[in-house]
């Protein structure tokens, strides 16, 4: 096994050092210039720039980017309902000019170049692209095998219960290699939550897998589609084993409703992802981390038919965190950065966390994986505020891009 040591790099902007890493883990760190790498280590010039740990998008749909295509007018029809977004959707995807695979494998390897070596990525399953979408998001999983980990979620953006043949098409792509069970608005979406739920927690617990539910509904209904998913968790006793994504409900409500239902999530360690909507939506982000709930940071659609936005930049995303936060403070900012990476691992695997409350700082030391990036920037804030080129990636201590080039 060969070491790599990572010369002159500031952990979190502190004072420079020498990362010695052996096994994909970082086995020492010493002040810059206090000895000499081992001769036949692998140098990394770290050229004085801040060492993170890397980025985890935990939120993002590789099966309908169209990053790097043309810009196409947004062309969602008003009253923009949710349904009105999927059949947009289902109307133009074929005619991207690029297969789903192409689109995804682009998109996935800028995020890398970016300095992301995690991902949970959904892949829509319903009657319209049955699995064709799942299968373009598997090809590009194992095209950035090496540089990635990527988790997918067999996701029913249309429903589970509107068209005919959904859980079957569900069933069939955990059989396919999907991780994860997807779900969406029980109430909103199927207008069947019980039947809604049963589907989800079936497949889930049939095939081990843990659950994913997009929870766009808002207020009073939102806050029902929870209890009611955290009574399911109850039952079946799926401690950890549950993620809800956006979770509108719990930004939007007034607090005292709130606050129980985060001390029940942190009970049952029920994880949540943000894509940091407005603010009228975001979630109360220092009260879930103040109680240990496993929160990370995703992109969502990025340039498709869904959203002009998104870039596959995760600072570009802690940025835009940070300021509908309405953050200034260093350790704010610092811990948008700590959600943006150390926050998306927990979320893939309850296992993978550190100190708990989460807080910039974490992921640089002696144990830990080398999954790492160095970027450029007086301190981690300024490298939100500036999110320079010119950083290098590493995952497991390998280097697996170097200034938005991919390393074979
Ligand atoms: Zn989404």
């Amino acid at each position: 096994m060969t070491t790599q040591v990572i010369v002159n790099a500031r952990p979190w902007g502190g004072e420079a050092v020498d990362v010695e890493i052996d096994g994909g883990r970082i086995t020492a760190l010493t002040p810059t210039g206090a000895a000499a790498p081992p001769p036949d280590a692998t140098v990394i010039d770290g050229a004085g720039r801040l060492l993170l740990p890397s980025f985890s998008d935990v939120h993002v749909h590789l099966d309908s980017t169209r990053v790097g295509l043309p810009f196409r007018p947004h062309s969602v029809p008003e009253p923009a309902s949710l349904w009105a977004y999927i059949e947009n959707d289902r109307l133009h995807w074929r005619e991207a000019g690029a297969s789903v695979a192409e689109r995804a494998t682009e998109t996935l390897g800028r995020a890398i170049g970016h300095g992301m070596t995690l991902a949970r990525s959904y892949a829509q399953v319903d009657a319209d692209c049955r699995l064709e979408r799942l299968e373009g998001v598997l090809a590009a999983r194992e095209h950035h095998a090496e540089r990635a980990g990527v988790q997918v979620v067999a996701f029913p953006q249309a429903g589970l219960l509107r068209e005919p043949g959904v859980p079957e098409l569900m069933d069939e792509a955990l059989r396919l290699g999907a991780d994860v069970v997807g779900g969406i608005d029980p109430c909103g979406l199927d207008g069947d939550p019980v039947r809604h739920l049963d589907v989800v927690f079936d497949l889930a617990q049939r095939y081990d897998r843990p659950i994913d539910i997009h929870l766009h509904e808002a207020g009073e209904l939102g806050l029902f589609s929870t209890r009611l998913v955290l009574e399911r968790i109850r039952a079946h006793g799926l401690r950890s084993r549950v993620t809800l994504a956006h979770a509108f409900a719990l930004g939007m409500s007034p607090r005292e409703q709130v606050l129980p239902v985060l001390d029940e999530l942190a009970t049952w360690d029920v994880a949540l992802t943000t894509i940091a909507p407005g603010p009228r939506e975001g979630l109360p982000v220092k009260d879930v981390v103040a109680r240990g709930i496993r929160i990370g940071l995703g992109q969502d659609g990025q340039r498709d038919y869904w959203s002009p936005y998104g870039s596959t930049d995760m600072l570009d995303r802690t940025w835009q965190l940070a300021f509908t936060q309405g953050w200034r403070r260093d350790a704010d900012i610092e811990l948008g950065l700590a959600v943006a990476s150390l926050g998306g691992r927990a979320v893939v695997d309850p296992a993978d966390r550190g100190a708990e409350p989460l807080s910039g700082g974490q992921g640089v030391a002696e144990g830990d994986v080398a999954d790492l990036v160095l970027v450029p920037g007086d301190t981690p804030t300024a490298a939100v505020m500036d999110r320079p080129g010119g950083r290098t990636v590493l995952r497991g201590g390998r280097v697996v891009a170097d200034d938005g080039r991919l390393l074979p």
